[in-house]
């Protein structure tokens, strides 16, 4: 029985291998694919403190290390479910086998929101994408859109623009989530075009996309439409939903989806805690999601202190 079983390998996850394993605690982390979550699609991070500029992948191989050299465990399977174990600890059910914990940290992330427009899963990989790190080169020289107001959107707008021959930025409001310093970088892009007040109504194109017909959001005065654009890419970025469904009979959850929690990460279910974006909170970004992974695993660390 591992001390501490963390689920996800992000930087939440990944900081809360290191503080676990920097108490003496035996840590096994399972990630489904690849370490590091949302930020491997990030070619440039400006808001980590003491490295300007690393790119999310650097970021990601060096957190990794810090936690492998530290001794903590990793385990390339996907967890399908949690559930309580006899009078102590936790069964904690893979695709594979079972193993067993005496606490679990549940730090799962967020996936993508679709658009729920017709067809946007159909042609998934043939102009829709959602990932502009991982799809931009495609469209070198062609027109693309964006939807979405927020880091990413703006993010992908930037890395876009040095590829794409046009990049719209569609918007269903004039004001933005995303950082206003990065809004301005995006602006300053000759390439790029705000579409405010629109929402996307019909992926246009049969084998491919050939464009996007957008409709007023109503929610900007004075715009009409609808509006067409002539793009044969259109990068998603309408925000981030928790993947937190396999757990809902485990811990409570808001009405989003997110697992309700304090800055303490304790969850409704004793001996489990959860880290980083998929919890309740104000603040999603790579230094909240690695406070969080310090203090769930300090907190698990204090909860097996307490019961053992
Ligand atoms: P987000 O901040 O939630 O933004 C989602 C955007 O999509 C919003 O502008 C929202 O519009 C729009 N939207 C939502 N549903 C829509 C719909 N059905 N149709 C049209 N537009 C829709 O999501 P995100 O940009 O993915 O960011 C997620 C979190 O990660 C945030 O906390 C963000 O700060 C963080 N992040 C940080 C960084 C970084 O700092 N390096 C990079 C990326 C992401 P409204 O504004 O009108 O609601």
């Amino acid at each position: 029985m591992y001390d501490v079983i963390i689920i996800g390998a992000g930087v939440a996850g990944m900081t809360a291998a290191i503080y676990a394993r920097r108490a003496g605690k035996s840590v096994l982390v399972f990630e489904t694919m690849v370490c590091g979550g949302q930020i491997v699609n990030t070619t440039r991070i400006e808001n980590w403190p003491g490295d300007f500029g690393v790119s999310g992948t650097g970021l990601t191989k060096k957190i990794f290390k810090q936690m492998e050299e530290l001794g903590a465990e990793i385990k390339y399977e996907t967890v399908m479910d949690v559930e309580k174990y006899k009078d102590e600890g936790f069964v904690i059910k893979t695709e594979e086998t079972e193993y067993l914990a005496k606490t679990v940290i549940l730090a799962v992330g967020t996936e993508d929101r679709k658009m729920e427009l017709k067809r946007e899963e159909e042609l998934l990989g043939r102009g829709i994408s959602y990932c502009a790190t991982c799809d931009g080169a495609l469209f070198e020289g062609k027109a693309v859109a964006v939807v979405g107001g927020g880091n990413t959107a703006f993010y992908d707008a930037l890395y876009l623009a040095d590829i794409a021959a046009q990049v719209y930025v569609v918007h269903r409001r004039d004001k933005f989530r995303g950082d206003a310093a990065l809004v301005k970088k995006v602006r300053a892009k000759e390439n790029v075009e705000f579409v405010l007040g629109f929402v996307p109504e019909e992926i246009l194109g049969k084998e491919k996309v050939s464009g996007l017909k957008l409709k007023p959001s109503g929610l900007v005065k004075g715009i009409e439409g609808p509006r067409e654009l002539n793009v044969e890419g259109i990068f998603v970025a309408v925000g981030k939903k928790p993947a937190t469904d396999k757990f809902k009979k485990l811990v409570e959850l808001d009405e989003n989806g997110y697992i309700v929690a304090g800055e303490n990460c304790t969850t409704s279910c004793h001996g489990i805690f959860v880290a980083g974006d998929c919890r309740t909170k104000t603040l999603r970004q790579l230094v909240t999601a690695a406070s969080d992974g310090a203090m769930a695993a300090s907190e698990a660390v204090q909860y097996l202190s307490n019961v053992i």
